[in-house]
């Protein structure tokens, strides 16, 4: 039922899907000269080593020591097979899930955010700001940043910060420092706030406010949780287990599965796959993106340059885009409501080596309840998605009797997110 690795075998090195590319990415545009961003703006920003790994071309980046000793506080995570649900979908397919709900902030996050905390710690940074939504990131930030002595300042959006109290309680209990944003400490907050003091405020509000926070005080650095080409790096960790756990299991995927947000939980367990199929070792992989039809970036945005947030802070970006302004409605899978993907992701997307499909919420639900009687774990509604495609993909391997292989990621677990399944439960969740 469950494939697991010993302590030892940890991966040591990361993957870069970088030099196996069918073509070079298009580099960021500062949008003040209309030129590729210089390194000295990123320094600004991130500490000297993330950049290097944002720029690498290197296929294997060593794990330093001190994040393989916070990693094995959780991993190796298992790979699961998914018998109990195989059984109640009468399926002749065969389903595997990696569980990375295992971390104790609950989902794949802290595999970046553990090496971000570590990069700027050896670059001499003291803290570090980064904005959360409904928490996912900023409880990961706050937990990675505790082992490594720097502080964390977190702009977490007002209206989850009322909404949502116990993973605001949960970065207080790791020793986060919490703001609610818009907020009167930085420029691009106080206008907000000055205007209305209770004001709800927004992604795009919150990630001005900690990036000019890391710009004007001494000592601090920026963090970013998903999207940007080090953080899918730090990912890889989940397909590389992944891949040693499907070879002692005996199977090689069919379907590689996982839900798409900035596209870091995806990548970090498709890449390692991915470099069969691009080497042209795996011609038939399939390989497939999940996303809300609430915020359907692949399937149905726009391949262009954008700003990365809402406010037009951040370089421009080469991403499959639905516009920087593009506000989703208010979906229970927060994280997952991001107007573009990562550019390695869109790359690979376009040139037709990943495939991509949009599921409604009410849909979503229904399969996480499945998930959830049959295996047992709640699984986060952004997960939920990639349960719901396997799902489909299971039944369809039934109507037509193939035995094939499905792999999906179970990014995280929805012991936070309740209050959306009791919304569900009550047939309440707005069918979008
Ligand atoms: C943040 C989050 C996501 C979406 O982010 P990606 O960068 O696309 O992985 C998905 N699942 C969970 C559980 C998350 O917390």
């Amino acid at each position: 039922m469950k494939i697991t690795l010993s302590e030892n075998q940890i991966p040591k090195r990361w993957f870069n899907i970088v030099p196996y590319l069918p073509r070079p990415l298009e580099p960021p545009i500062d949008p003040q000269t209309g030129e590729p961003v210089s390194p000295e703006k990123l320094l600004a920003i991130f500490p000297e080593p993330i950049v290097e790994q944002e720029v690498s071309q290197e296929e294997w980046v060593d794990i330093p020591e001190e994040v393989l000793k916070v990693y094995s506080l959780w991993r190796p995570t298992p790979l699961h097979r998914a018998k109990n649900l195989e059984e109640f979908l009468q399926t002749p397919a065969k389903i595997f899930y990696k569980n990375e709900s295992l971390s104790p902030p609950g989902s794949h996050k802290p595999n970046t955010s553990v090496a971000q905390a570590y990069y700027n710690r050896i670059s001499g940074v003291k803290r570090l700001t980064t904005e959360t939504g409904a928490g996912q990131w900023g409880s990961s930030l706050s937990f990675a940043t505790q082992f490594f002595g720097l502080e964390c300042e977190v702009f977490m959006v007002r209206v989850s910060y009322n909404q949502k109290p116990f993973r605001r309680i949960l970065m207080e209990t790791w020793g986060g420092k919490v703001v609610p944003s818009p907020s009167p400490l930085t420029q691009s907050g106080r206008k907000f706030y000055e205007e209305n003091p209770e004001h709800p405020g927004s992604l795009g509000i919150a990630i001005s406010e900690a990036i000019e926070r890391a710009v004007t005080t001494p000592d601090t650095k920026y963090s970013l949780g998903s999207v940007l080409n080090h953080v899918l790096l730090h990912q890889t960790i989940i397909g590389l287990e992944s891949k040693a756990q499907m070879e002692m299991a005996g199977y090689y995927p069919d379907y590689i599965i996982g839900a798409v947000g900035g596209g870091s939980n995806f990548a970090g367990l498709a890449f390692p796959f991915l470099k069969d199929k691009l080497t042209g070792e795996k011609p038939e992989l399939q390989v497939i993106a999940v996303e809300p039809k609430a915020c359907p970036t692949l399937t149905e945005g726009e391949y262009r340059y954008d700003y990365g947030d809402t406010v037009g802070l951040t370089p421009l970006i080469k991403m499959y885009t639905l516009g920087h302004d593009f506000v989703p409605p208010p979906i229970h899978a927060g994280g997952l409501r991001y107007h573009g993907d990562a550019p390695l992701v869109c790359l690979l997307y376009h040139e037709g080596y990943i495939s991509a499909v949009a599921y409604k919420q009410r849909e979503v639900f229904e399969a996480a309840l499945i998930f959830a009687r049959t295996e047992g774990i709640v699984p986060a509604p952004e997960s939920a998605h990639a349960v719901k495609k396997a799902i489909d993909l299971a039944l369809e391997c039934k109507k037509r009797g193939e035995e094939k292989v499905i792999l999906f990621n179970l990014s995280g677990h929805g012991y936070f997110d309740l209050k959306a399944y009791e919304t569900y439960m009550r047939g309440e969740l707005p069918d979008t």
